[in-house]
């Protein structure tokens, strides 16, 4: 059985110390890996993680190659890495079609550390385009352990991109908006919108948790771990004390994840 974590992230290995060290200060939180390609693989066999969704973030705009170049080095079956795009590029469109014309499944972008608000206008023809390369775009929702509570990707915003871009295939993170989940249920919950799972369940309990689990379409929900801002292993056990209806629980764990990647082929 697959089990993918469509949320995770890692460095290029000279990289990494520094990076995780920096992170860990700015958002006052602990990591459980070295931040290395290597150390992910060797926590996804100790949980029994067949596959995971390698999320990079272009802080700066001249980022894009060397993220385009070092997500075409860590390619595997296993690895399967989201270049990232700074909304400010003035070469998205044509940097979208690298990205879909190297064969990744989508794009990872996140409003805090890439300093936009989700639904800024000029963002709409950079998610159409998303949409028609039928790539994924994985879009940090909901606050930010690391930045002052201002609203940048809240259900609200989200709501009005999925309205005007409906065919955008959207994968929201920490089931639908971080620390927001009462705006989550208000816009977002049984609509057809990706969400997975990282950072929510220890925050919303295990029966608030299936609530907004049992309560969203089963093909819409993945799993996910942040890793490593948080233990692969101990990720999953908490899914699991959810208790779940066994086929729920197997689609969210994998299938959901493969057939949307299917749909971003
Ligand atoms: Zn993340």
């Amino acid at each position: 059985m697959e089990v993918i974590d469509f949320h995770t992230h890692a460095f290029p290995d000279n990289l990494a110390e520094r990076a995780m060290k920096a992170l860990a200060e700015e958002g006052n939180i602990p990591y459980y890996l070295d931040g290395k390609v290597s150390s992910l693989l060797a926590s996804m066999d100790k949980a029994g993680i067949t596959k995971s969704a390698l999320c990079s973030i272009a802080t700066k705009v001249n980022q894009f190659a060397s993220i385009l170049k070092w997500s075409e080095e860590i390619r595997t079956d296993r690895i399967i890495p989201f270049p990232s795009l700074h909304p400010d590029d003035p070469d998205w469109p044509q940097h979208i079609r690298c990205i879909k014309k190297a064969n990744f499944p989508g794009i990872k972008m996140h409003p805090y550390y890439q300093n936009f608000d989700a639904d800024e206008d000029r963002l709409f023809p950079l998610y159409e385009l998303i949409a028609r390369e039928k790539l994924i775009l994985v879009l940090h929702t909901g606050f930010d352990f690391a930045f002052p509570r201002i609203r940048k990707a809240d259900p609200a915003r989200i709501h009005r991109i999925l309205q005007a871009v409906p065919g955008l295939l959207l994968v929201t993170t920490h089931l639908g908006a971080w620390e927001d989940w009462e705006e989550v249920q208000r816009y977002l919950l049984g609509k057809p919108i990706y969400m997975e799972i990282s950072f929510s369940l220890e925050y919303l309990g295990v029966a608030r948790s299936r609530f907004l689990i049992l309560n969203h379409p089963p093909e819409y929900i993945l799993f996910g771990t942040d890793s490593p801002w948080a233990d692969q292993a101990k990720c999953l056990e908490e899914f699991r004390k959810l208790n779940l209806p066994s086929e729920l629980e197997e689609r969210i764990l994998g299938e959901n994840a493969l057939a949307l990647l299917k749909k971003a082929q």
